[in-house]
């Protein structure tokens, strides 16, 4: 299963980081429930699927999983589980999977803690990865904890940064922790699969690669239904909530603490509307209960890349910039000079926001095509 790869880069990484942390579940007195480090190879990512759609953190999980396994020398293969998913296995193969394994069985249409985490986790014991990777997408936040907890294995949630020592074939796992003032880079020396989440929008999605060629796995189901305990009564999509879909958004009009009251927020929605973007936000309002929470931007909120983002009355905490600052343009309007979110403004606008958004919006008004201006 050694099989170096034909790619140049190693490690990746983004933020400062301090000496590594090791897992509270890698105690010496523990006992080792699945195979040891020696016993375990290859780089292992879940590839999440809700009716056929794959979630987008997965490949870009594919992308890290690439240069972790490059490193290592090791194939990188992706877990699919589902019903009717085959095109997505060789999807994932063009995105950079070495294999796949697939368990494709009605039980697994939708999604249940129960089957899902049984599943991975005979795989895992069959195959015996030493790093498996998850998104920290709602459903993989759930399955992660449930499969380290099954797998006894030390799992660090919510990672900005994933490097691997080829050396001891330590992960390095890199995440914000004291408040967004520290980053902590945590090791799980004893146990294995080493676990990590990510979440979407942290990394980059890998160029396709139709050229690409893998092998799929197709691996059988070993949970009966009568076995479960839950029943999906109804599915209802996110398509039918009114959530803000920030991660993959191309523009981001977010408010601060700065406009005042919830009463201000049409301002932002117009700016947004003649974008075409969608609204976001800082804590302040959020906990203010001016906005819902599925608009918040940073360490407790979304991790957004769009290509313009507008922050308008808001000061840039550190806990702020860490959701945003990867932003390829970022705009901000504050009316104190020394705001620290002007240390990450590609253009900055200092003045009062309730003059200078209005005054945008009639701009963009005459300036924009009709056409362009996006109706809801
Ligand atoms: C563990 C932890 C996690 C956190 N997670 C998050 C997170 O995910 N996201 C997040 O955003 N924060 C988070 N925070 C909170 C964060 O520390 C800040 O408190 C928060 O971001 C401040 O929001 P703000 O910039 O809107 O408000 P403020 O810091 O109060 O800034 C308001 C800004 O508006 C400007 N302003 C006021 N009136 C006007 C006007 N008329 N025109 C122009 N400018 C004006 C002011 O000059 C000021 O700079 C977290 C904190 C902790 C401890």
């Amino acid at each position: 299963m050694d099989t170096p790869r034909d790619r140049d880069e190693h490690t990746l990484s983004n933020g400062s980081k301090e000496e590594p942390y090791l897992s509270q579940n890698d105690s010496q007195n523990e006992k080792v429930d699945g195979p040891g480090p020696s016993q375990s190879r290859g780089i292992w990512v879940f590839l999440e699927q809700t009716g056929g759609q794959v979630a987008p953190v997965s490949f870009e999980l594919l992308g890290a999983g690439c240069r972790l396994a490059d490193a290592l020398g090791v194939d990188l293969a992706g877990v699919l589980l589902g019903h009717n998913i085959a095109p997505i296995a060789s999807e994932a193969i063009v995105y950079g999977a070495d294999i796949v394994y697939v368990i494709d069985d009605p039980i697994l249409e939708n999604y249940r803690t129960k089957p899902y985490m049984q599943s991975v986790v005979s795989v895992v014991r069959k195959y015996r990865p030493e790093i498996m990777l998850i998104g920290a997408s709602t459903l993989g936040r759930d399955l992660a904890g449930a499969v380290a907890t099954e797998l006894r294995t030390g799992l660090t949630a919510d990672c900005t940064g994933l490097e691997v020592d080829p050396e001891t074939r330590l992960l390095h796992a890199t995440r914000p922790t004291f408040g967004g003032n520290l980053m902590a880079t945590i090791l799980c020396p004893e146990k294995r699969p080493q676990m990590a989440t990510v979440r979407p929008r942290v990394m980059d999605i890998p160029p396709r690669d139709p050229s690409r060629r893998g092998r799929i796995i197709l691996e059988k189901l070993e949970v009966r239904e009568e076995d479960i305990g839950t029943k999906l009564l109804e599915f209802i999509s996110d398509e039918k909530i009114e959530e803000a879909n920030l991660e993959y958004a191309e523009v981001i009009v977010s408010g601060g603490r700065g406009m005042g009251g919830p009463e201000n927020f049409h301002l932002l929605r117009e700016l947004a509307q003649l974008l075409g973007g969608e609204v976001g936000a800082s804590r302040a309002p959020v906990e203010a209960g001016w906005v819902d929470v599925s608009h918040q931007v940073g360490q407790t909120g979304k991790t957004v890349r769009p290509k313009l983002y507008i922050a308008v009355g808001i000061s840039g905490a550190i806990q702020h910039l860490v959701g945003m600052q990867s932003s390829d343009v970022i705009v901000a309007i504050n009316k104190d000079p020394h705001a620290p979110i002007f240390n990450v403004a590609t253009y900055g606008i200092v003045g009062d926001l309730f003059q200078i958004v209005p005054a945008l919006v009639k701009e963009l008004r005459e300036r924009l095509p009709q056409q362009e201006q996006l109706q809801d």
